[in-house]
């Protein structure tokens, strides 16, 4: 083949000067000549073997005889190209089932895309729009694949990711256990396209969705410390999990399908052996409810970033968004919620709530939360 290549190459060159080239075009031209060398070496040394002939007779999923009905072939995309590969086909007469035993072997049963390019495909998907992905495959890799086929292969490589969450959920012994684990929770909307939408319930007026809300578990330690001693995230400890799930079970004796993501992801982490256990959220009751019910002993704590933007928000509402005064505020506020000074953040509140709407909901939201913001004694 590497003969074959040299000769290609010359061929492309002719007699041209290398100050005359169009390196950009030359690279470009001898990929595409040596994929499809490579690709159709490959595929005569594929359809050489014939060993997936096990003989005229095989067994059908069905418990029936499946008869060897001769070889056939089928066009697979590859990252060299395309490749017509034949394969021995056998039919079952009983349930009327046809399959061909060569493609469970090379990955390529239900799909014309080969597994590597099916990789390459369902990264591009996960990255960028399905139309974008095909173009980049074109232009990075040289191959041909269609914006709906994209799609399709990032659409069942997510099923199948998901299948694979739900049923592993073996402990991740790699990461140690340390004094203190952390689980957070925590929602956010993200718009959707039509046909998602259907059967969600939303909040348009007709009960319909134009978003649905991705849920998000997170499970990290914070047992490093930043230059000023303040605890950070160690690297290399978080995990996540996320979904498009309801927090609300159906049947209220039934788990919604979130909680049983957190409790599957609480369960690879090993978050109820940690000897202390800290659940975070931004102060949305569901999360509450999850942590009583699954982590009656976790440490509840509102995520101190949340707490103190619904006071710069307040500050804004009672001020004007760009009034100096607004941040003044906001910021003798947080630092009350710093020192553990809450009696006189709740009466700076209280004292707008005459005038403010904002303020009656902020208030409520500190006085629910206030065990969950102790902040001084959570160190
Ligand atoms: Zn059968």
């Amino acid at each position: 083949m590497a003969s074959d290549v040299v000769e290609e190459i010359e061929t492309l060159l002719g007699r041209q000067a290398v100050e005359d080239l169009d390196l950009e075009a030359l690279e470009l031209a001898v990929r595409q000549h040596v994929l499809q060398l490579a690709g159709a070496a490959v595929e005569q040394r594929l359809n050489a073997d014939t060993s997936d002939e096990r003989g005229s007779r095989t067994c059908c999923g069905c418990g029936q005889p499946a008869r060897f009905a001769g070889r056939r072939t089928k066009q697979v995309e590859s990252v060299l190209g395309p490749l017509r590969l034949e394969r021995a086909y056998y039919h079952c007469a009983s349930c009327g089932h046809g399959y061909c035993p060569r493609d469970q072997h090379l990955g390529i049963e239900n799909t014309s895309l080969s597994p590597a390019l099916t990789r390459m495909t369902g990264t591009v998907g996960a990255l960028v729009s399905f139309q974008e992905g095909s173009a980049l495959l074109t232009e990075l890799a040289g191959v041909a694949v269609e914006a709906k086929q994209v799609e399709r292969t990032a659409e069942a490589l997510g099923k199948e990711i998901a299948e694979d969450e739900r049923v592993h959920t073996e402990p991740l012994d790699a990461l140690s256990l340390p004094q203190t684990l952390y689980l957070g929770m925590d929602g956010t909307g993200i718009p959707l396209r039509a046909e998602e939408l259907v059967a969600r319930t939303g909040k348009q007026p007709d009960g319909s969705a134009k978003t649905g809300e991705v849920k998000l578990c997170t499970i990290w330690s914070a047992e490093s410390l930043d230059e000023e001693g303040i605890p950070i995230r160690d690297e290399g400890s978080v995990t996540y999990s996320a979904a498009l799930e309801s927090a609300s079970a159906l049947d209220t004796a039934a788990r919604s399908p979130f909680a049983q993501r957190v409790w599957r992801e609480a369960t690879r982490r090993r978050f109820c052996q940690a000897p202390r256990r800290v659940v975070l959220g931004d102060g949305a009751p569901w999360i509450w409810n999850i942590a009583d019910e699954q982590f009656p002993e976790a440490v509840q704590i509102v995520d101190r970033f949340h707490a103190k933007q619904h006071l710069s928000d307040l500050g804004k509402a009672l001020y004007g968004p760009t009034a100096p005064r607004a941040a003044q505020w906001a910021e003798r506020r947080k630092k009350e919620l710093d020192t553990g000074k809450f009696r006189a953040l709740l009466t700076a509140i209280r004292r707008q709530v005459c005038r403010s709407e904002d303020a009656r909901r902020c208030l409520h939201y500190f006085q629910t939360n206030r065990h969950r913001m102790c902040y001084p004694d959570f160190h």
